[in-house]
């Protein structure tokens, strides 16, 4: 999918070669050009042809893409609902790679490394990042940037900036498939689980088995809370978790706020984590948590919510809120390589690059039992 093209940006002076030898060499550059999966207007994804990007700042990175996702803010992209998306810029923020080049102030990667990239940009310096807190890094680069306002990873390259933070290398013994959610979902995962403090002797409720309600389960598992019970509408999905995690309670969201006061002790679930984003998942999420529970809110709706708050008063909840701190990868990355963390059945489709809108086609439609799928790179 690559072209090579010889550009010769001054080539009056190169013609002149006797003299201006030095100035023929310092401005001849190899060009490539890169096929890459463009947000080109609002409902509209598709080709363009880009060079293959460079370094811009000494924080800057170079990463070959070999191997990529959809997620289903690719989607909201495309439907319009981020509003700082910037048209022409290359989507996909979910991938791994291989660092090509690095800029001068980039430390713990190096060209040649295996990595994921970070879905947040951060700075690591300001008061937010120094927190953890690196979903609100103060940087006018920080926050949600690749494959949203500038190109992200549905390419074959993709210049990452803040490289230091937003890279992680992959240890060896960890494929790109296991790899593959580690800076997104199961990142987000992996912080919604942190932050809803779970106990040993917790009944976790988990609303919504989508990818990122899989990996908060995977997470929570980790945790070893009494009961774990999954509440999702889709069949397909409840037989998912059944089939790959029987340790599981699963529950339908019609029955869900009875079978979760019958299952725990205190008359509702310790915690709850709304992965959902449904018309009613909300009210669901803290009707069934009992009084002081933690409410941890992962979800992203479409439309503002209802806080009934006279009709839960007394209840003492604690809500928590979504926008995840992506600071965790390092950690990540070691478990799955303790094979404590395994996000690869959630993989159940795999196309190369050319063939993505085939791919986006399934994913957005739900076809075939996708889950999510993975976008390979095109042979030479
Ligand atoms: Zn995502
Ligand atoms: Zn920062």
């Amino acid at each position: 999918m690559m072209n090579y093209l010889y550009s010769f940006n001054n080539f009056f002076l190169a013609s002149f070669a006797s003299l201006y030898c030095a100035s023929f060499f310092d401005n001849f550059q190899l060009i490539i050009i890169m096929k890459a999966f463009t947000y080109i207007k609002q409902g509209v994804f598709g080709f363009t042809e880009k060079e293959k990007p460079i370094l811009i700042d000494e924080h800057d990175a170079i990463v070959r893409v070999t191997m990529s996702s959809i997620c289903t803010s690719d989607l909201h992209i495309k439907h319009g609902s981020v509003p700082r998306a910037v048209p022409g810029i290359t989507v996909g923020h979910e991938m791994v790679g291989v660092v090509d080049e690095v800029g001068e102030k980039v430390t713990h990667v190096k060209p040649g490394d295996r990595v994921t990239v970070n879905v947040e940009t951060y700075c690591g310096e300001c008061f937010y990042c120094q927190h953890g807190y690196v979903n609100n890094c103060t940087s006018p680069h920080g926050g949600w940037a690749l494959g949203c306002r500038i190109d992200g990873g549905q390419t074959e390259y993709v210049r990452v900036p803040y490289a230091t933070t937003g890279l992680n290398r992959i240890p060896d013994n960890v494929s790109d498939e296991q790899a593959l959610f580690v800076g997104d979902i199961l990142a987000t995962g992996f912080w919604a689980t942190r932050i809803s403090e779970i106990k040993e002797e917790d009944t976790v409720l988990i609303i919504g088995a989508g990818p990122t309600g899989v990996c908060c389960l995977l997470c929570t598992l980790l945790k070893n809370p009494q009961k774990i019970i999954v509440c999702e509408k889709s069949e397909a999905r409840r037989a998912f978790i059944k089939e790959h995690y029987p340790q599981v309670l699963v529950v339908e969201p019609e029955d869900c706020e009875a079978f979760v006061k019958e299952q725990s002790l205190h008359g509702g679930a310790d915690v709850v984590m709304e992965v959902a984003g449904g018309p009613d998942t909300f009210q669901l999420a803290w009707q069934c948590a009992r009084p002081n529970a933690i409410v941890t809110i992962v979800a992203m709706y479409d439309k503002p919510q209802l806080l009934p708050l006279p009709d839960m008063y007394g209840k003492n909840l604690i809500f928590k809120t979504g926008g995840v701190d992506g600071c965790d990868c390092e950690e990540i990355l070691h478990l799955i390589s303790q094979g404590r963390i395994d996000t690869t059945p959630l993989i159940t489709h795999r196309f190369p690059l050319s063939k993505i809108e085939e791919a986006y086609d399934i994913f957005e439609n739900r076809k075939d039992g996708v889950i999510k799928i993975a976008i390979y790179p095109d042979k030479e």
